[in-house]
């Protein structure tokens, strides 16, 4: 973005925390590697002086490698990394054990249950490959990540092979070899045992020759040497089967043109690792002490946080936590706007990011949900620390702020609250709305993941909360509005969803109507039964001053009433899909076909809608709006349409069948270049970060003037009903919640709306 003017705000230097995933080549791993690209090119099965030279560069890697892995007299081989060498390593160990199978044995294959993936995946490969049809089984692992012996002790003696691994790459949680090794070879003295040492390369003393491990594979990117190098230790008369074969390089255990960059690479790593070098390593004790010092740093102003591991078992360059009331991905967008680069520590898959490591340990879930791993190496120095640990001040700070954490500093210090704030769990929505005049607050299907968070927004923002409501009983979800009441608000008498027993009625079109005050504005009520027979809608709008005046309505609460993409299932024991049908009709006699609709779900990342908006795709409601379907043939189509809910079965009850109808639409995408070439023509581009504002507070690109927060996204909306015709260009960390939102707001009428693709991480700052 450098190119689009000039920055008024000093850019944070990087801090790099994730050196279990990948570390930077040291410079002198990098001119190494560079001199065998520029210099000493040569191939080492070449017999000219340039070979020759090339070849005592993987001799010399060699010999420091087996003194390294306390190899005396087992083999290295180089490979192009560790998941080649688990290939190599589980094909040589099922390729001997085929030969001699008994058919009407039943075999398994062991691996630790918090192995890297890569190792069961390949597990599982060859075991089909090479058709053993061996049961794979996962051994267990204690709370503190320890592999269960005595699982081992039973299963091992039908095992035809057993995988472990060193170190943990989530957790840094280390393995007692001494005593898994007699376990395992108490119970089965032949058995091919792999042990993963990725992790473990620079961090523990390993004897590899000491023990009887089989096969340990490493991989030099974890450990300051580039991508695309790995080498692996193979025991003296270990079985082995070439998984490349060719041209007989490596003593013909692993075919193809030695990778010399990288072995010069890792030849520096090692001579460090050796004390060969004017370079040094960290000591472990000090590295002890950093790790140390970062965790005092977090307690210091997180002090509910939690650690995911013991640090009596864990090699001292891991830390994972989890801090209660944040998930893993607030924290990673949080670190990330302050330039310091965490692990969510956690898979993801398609719904729910959590870890299978923490899970396999059998932390709780929050835990494993919002896993946050910091890893560093041995190069790490001290005044990265330090600098870590301000940084880490720095975010708290950002949160305090913006009030996601509680201080003692005056409300003046606070970014203060106004409007409309859409929360979300998963596919549900809670909606907070805040007159920041009269400093009170209404909260509107709360969801009980939400109730720390709003106790510290109430609290830090000064806000006096006048209800807090249910649109229904939720059948989903817990909703939090029993506890919060007690809470907030002791005094007050209400119904069963929350709606204050001292309401004030008003007339609208000659039908009396509950209203209460909040600020300038009335929030009407509106019994809207069909999803369930108690649900109501609420409609947030100005005063009504005459009884025939059309409603000005701001947000429309409908809950189940009408999703994005959806109409509410009306198969439950208290719907009635004919109640529905009336429902519809009179909120659309209310409201209007513009006024926004605030859902209590959200599955498609829509964040608001219309009527005039869910007419034009869901032809059922538009029949219903135009009186042109029966309700008798509106509820056989309902009922049709309810056999269409998906995900019953998986984490969530949906709450409506989707049509299909939310295809996203087709947004500009800038990349610096052409934003910075459409910023010189004469028609203005506003530019928006569209990050929270913790983030926003941290770091951000000067150019982007506004900051108008996701969850703040549908409140812009409302504010901009009469002018959707303004050249928008939205900004994100990555460039995929840029994306949603530019989405949302083309569908829902921005005329010229883009998104910034890659956002800040590809133009940085
Ligand atoms: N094993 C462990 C424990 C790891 O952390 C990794 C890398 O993430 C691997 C295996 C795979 O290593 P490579 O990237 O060298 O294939």
């Amino acid at each position: 973005m450098s190119n689009l003017s000039k920055k008024t705000q000093q850019p944070l230097s990087l801090i790099y925390l994730d050196e279990n995933a990948t570390t930077q080549v040291l410079p002198q791993a990098a001119a190494a590697a560079l001199s065998t690209m520029e210099t000493l090119f040569g191939n080492p099965s070449s017999s000219h002086i340039t070979g020759l030279q090339a070849k005592q560069i993987v001799d010399q890697t060699r010999q420091r490698a087996k003194l390294i892995v306390g190899a005396e007299n087992g083999g290295i081989i180089f490979t192009s990394g560790a998941t080649e060498g688990i290939q190599t390593a589980i094909l040589s160990a099922l390729h001997h054990v085929k030969k001699t199978l008994d058919k009407n044995k039943k075999y398994c294959l062991l691996y630790g249950a918090t192995e890297h993936k890569a190792v069961p995946e390949s597990l599982k490969h060859w075991n089909e490959v090479l058709e053993i049809n061996a049961e794979l089984k996962a051994i267990p692992v204690n709370e503190k990540g320890q592999l269960d012996l005595e699982f081992i002790a039973r299963e091992v003696p039908n095992a035809l092979m057993i995988c472990t691994m060193a170190v943990n790459n989530e957790t840094g949680v280390y393995q007692d070899i001494k005593r898994l090794d007699k376990t395992i070879r108490a119970n089965n003295a032949d058995i091919g045992w792999m042990v993963d040492c990725v992790q473990a390369l620079g961090k523990t003393d390993l004897s590899l020759a000491q023990t009887s491990i089989d096969y340990a594979p490493f991989s030099g990117h974890k450990l300051y040497a580039p991508k695309g190098i790995g080498f692996m230790y193979v025991r003296e008369n270990a079985p082995f089967t070439a998984f490349i074969a060719g041209g007989g390089q490596e003593g013909g255990l692993r075919s193809g043109t030695e990778n010399l960059p990288g072995l010069a690479a890792l030849n520096v790593i090692f001579k460090m690792l050796t004390n060969e070098s004017e370079y040094t390593f960290t000591p472990v004790n000090t590295l002890h002490l950093f790790r140390q010092q970062i965790v005092t740093s977090l307690r210091k102003v997180f002090p509910d946080i939690v650690l995911n591991h013991c640090f009596e078992n864990s090699v001292p360059t891991t830390i994972n936590f989890a801090i209660p009331g944040f998930s893993s991905k607030e924290i990673m967008d949080l670190f990330d706007a302050a330039n310091v680069r965490v692990s969510s520590g956690s898979a993801c898959s398609s719904k729910v990011t959590r870890s299978f490591v923490l899970d396999a340990m059998g932390l709780p879930a929050w835990q494993s949900e919002s896993a946050i791993r910091m890893s560093f190496g041995p190069a790490m120095t001290q005044p990265q620390i330090d600098e870590t640990c301000k940084r880490i001040g720095l975010a708290a700070q950002a949160l305090e702020q913006n009030c996601l954490m509680l201080d003692t500093n005056p409300i003046a210090d606070k970014t203060e609250l106004e409007g409309l704030i859409q929360f979300k769990v998963g596919g549900s929505c809670s909606w907070l709305y805040v007159d920041k005049k009269t400093k009170t607050a209404l909260f509107i299907d709360p969801l009980p993941e939400l109730t720390d968070r709003l106790q510290t927004l109430l609290a830090c923002q000064r806000l006096k909360l006048i209800a807090v409501i249910d649109t229904h009983g939720h059948a989903d979800h817990e909703s939090c509005r029993g506890s919060i009441a007690v809470e907030f608000l002791a005094q007050q008498q209400s119904d069963s969803l929350g709606w204050p027993a001292n309401a004030l009625t008003t007339t609208i079109e000659g039908k009396p109507y509950q209203y209460i005050v909040l600020g300038d504005k009335w929030l009407i009520k509106v019994a809207t039964p069909g999803h369930t027979n108690d649900s109501i809608s609420l409609l947030l709008c100005d005063p009504i001053k005459a009884e025939t005046e059309q409603l000005l309505v701001h947000y429309a609460f409908c809950g189940d009433l009408i999703l994005m993409d959806s109409l509410g299932r009306t198969n439950f024991s208290t719907s009635s899909a004919k109640a529905m049908h009336t429902s519809l009709q009179l909120l659309e006699a209310l409201i209007g076909t513009e006024s926004l609709i605030c859902p209590s779900h959200d599955y498609n990342n829509e964040f608001t809608t219309s009527i005039a908006t869910e007419t034009s795709r869901n032809s059922l409601l538009a029949q219903v709006m135009a009186n042109k379907i029966s309700v008798g043939d509106f509820s056989s189509q309902k009922a049709t349409m309810d056999k269409h809910i998906i995900d019953e079965s998986g984490s969530e009850i949906m709450c409506g069948a989707l049509i299909g109808n939310c295809h996203k639409t087709t947004v500009r995408e800038y990349d610096s270049a052409s934003l910075a070439e459409a910023m010189k023509q004469p028609e203005t581009i506003r530019l928006i970060d569209i990050r929270e504002p913790h983030e926003y507070t941290l770091q951000h690109d000067e150019n982007f003037a506004t900051n108008v927060p996701l969850t703040r996204l549908v409140q812009f909306v409302q504010e901009h009903q009469q002018n959707k015709q303004e050249k928008l260009v939205l900004v994100c960390r990555s460039g995929s919640r840029s994306h949603l939102a530019a989405q949302a707001l083309s569908r829902l009428g921005f005329e010229q709306v883009g998104h910034l693709k890659g956002g800040y991480a590809l133009h940085q700052y």
